[in-house]
């Protein structure tokens, strides 16, 4: 069996971002409503249902993990399930997105247990603004998160921050100026429309330019490093002396799809082929129904040989069956 997931346009796909649950114990406004309804814990992968596809994915030469969520730290088991991840052979990276809440108490354990680094996400650095955004968020335990994340060796430290006209557009400068004292990157997510709330994702997007007009106006401009090779996902900037750097992730604005290596896998054990198409392979069904691991491999190979290339937000074909939350970013 060919042992590499490679799709129709030859891109080689060995990045996997796994949603570990859809809960969150926050409400972000461009992620989900206030009153969502989360799946009852049956329909989504158990322990060892997770670790048996961690160890498909891994046979096919993944070995890069990302943890999300929803909340990722709100999963019973995280610590354990890190481990069990972490001691998979062909595991060699594995990171974590997180709003950072449990982070505090969760930093050393998950790092102990085989964690190698967390995104936290911050939008703002003003407690009123970031409890509007998050509806339900206290920013001094975000913030006990990232300091209990550095001295637990998560490092290097990315923060996540999605810009939202009218809520903290004009916190931007004063987030970019944070990597000026730490080696850390502040990153800047384009908002990008899903399901429920993508008309308001859509009416509030500030677009990467704007974001970098206004950070030059109230401050100095970024430069470019690297000639603009991106990173991962981001094209990354820096104030001149910083220490650390600024990342834009355009999704929306400048696509990514040619050096895209990433497919996801959602709480309830579907293998999603793009973060914006709808498109999705089920692998706990033929797991729960005794597949053997072989013909899980085969069924990866198959779903990663349809992996769609680029989005469909300028002809309005919007991911209408998930939101954010239920597909881990
Ligand atoms: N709960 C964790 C967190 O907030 O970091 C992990 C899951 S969250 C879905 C992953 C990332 O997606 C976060 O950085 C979040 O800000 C971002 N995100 C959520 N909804 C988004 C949207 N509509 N557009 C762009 N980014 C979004
Ligand atoms: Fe929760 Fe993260 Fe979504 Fe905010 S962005 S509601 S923290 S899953």
């Amino acid at each position: 069996m060919n042992t590499v997931a490679q799709d129709r346009f030859g891109r080689v796909i060995n990045y996997l971002r796994i949603s570990l649950t859809d809960k969150c114990n926050l409400r972000c406004v461009y992620c989900m409503p206030e009153d969502m309804v989360f799946r009852p814990k049956q329909e989504l992968m158990q322990d060892d249902e997770l670790l048996t596809l961690v160890r498909v994915f891994a046979s096919l030469g993944f070995g890069k993990y990302r943890l999300t969520g929803g909340e990722p730290t709100v999963r019973q088991n995280v610590v354990e399930i890190v481990r069990g991840i972490a001691e998979t052979p062909g595991v060699a990276n594995l990171s974590m997105t997180t709003n950072g809440i449990l982070l505090g108490e969760l930093a050393q354990p998950l790092a102990d247990a085989g964690l190698q680094r967390v995104n936290v996400s911050i939008d703002t650095l003003d407690p009123a603004r970031f409890k509007r955004i998050t509806r339900w968020g206290s920013l001094d335990k975000v913030w006990a998160g990232v300091e209990a994340a550095e001295n637990a060796g998560l490092k290097p430290i990315k923060l996540n921050v999605v810009v939202v006209r009218g809520f903290n557009d004009g916190d931007v400068t004063e987030l970019a100026k944070l990597s000026l004292d730490h080696d850390w990157q502040v990153r800047f997510i384009e908002m990008m429309p899903f399901g429920d709330v993508a008309t308001f994702a859509k009416e509030q997007i500030i677009t990467d330019a704007q974001i970098r007009a206004r950070i030059a106006d109230d401050f100095e401009p970024l430069e470019l490093l690297d000639d603009g090779r991106l990173d991962g996902e981001a094209r990354i900037y820096q104030f001149p002396g910083a220490k650390g750097t600024v990342g834009f992730i355009s999704t929306v604005s400048a696509p990514f799809c040619a050096s895209c290596n990433r497919a996801r896998l959602t709480a309830d054990g579907l293998l999603r082929l793009c973060l914006l198409r709808d498109k999705e392979v089920d692998l706990l069904t033929p797991l729960r129904q005794g597949a053997a691991e072989d013909d899980l491999r085969q069924i990866i190979l198959d779903g990663i040989w349809w992996k769609p290339w680029g989005h469909g937000l300028e002809e309005d074909v919007i991911p209408l069956t998930r939101v954010m939350s239920q597909i881990g970013g």
